[in-house]
């Protein structure tokens, strides 16, 4: 028994502080879809660039410039969702007590009230 505890509060102390509960995961979900909305605005002002540079009878060199850093701020763009997906698979190891505690996902006793989880694996 004692081990079993010994374990939560292991998981508790590694993982509780890194995020707090589900509305921080929906929080995090709302920008994903913020950030990819703003990336598919970047792609289109990149087709506009190369299809203006068509219409102008333009070299493609004279937009090169411009879709290289309209290219280098999607990549920083999806940089930051891979990390909010990364936030979420964290925040998705955990749960929160109704005394508001915040434990891994396969804790089966609250360590702090004692409570005793319905959905424990
Ligand atoms: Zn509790």
């Amino acid at each position: 028994m004692s081990g079993i505890f010994k374990k939560i509060t292991t998981g508790v102390t590694q993982t509780g502080s890194k995020v707090k509960n589900i509305v921080e995961v929906n929080r995090f979900r709302v920008r994903i879809v913020q950030k990819k909305r703003d990336v598919e605005k970047e792609y289109m002002e990149i087709g506009k660039l190369v299809f203006e540079s068509y219409q102008n009878n333009n070299a493609t060199v004279t937009i090169e410039g411009s879709i290289l850093d309209y290219c280098q701020k999607i990549s920083e763009m999806q940089g930051e969702v891979n990390l909010l997906e990364a936030k979420i698979n964290d925040a998705k190891r955990l749960k929160e007590c109704s005394c508001g505690e915040v434990v891994s996902k396969k804790t089966k006793f609250c360590p702090i009230c004692g409570y005793k989880f319905k959905d424990a694996v």
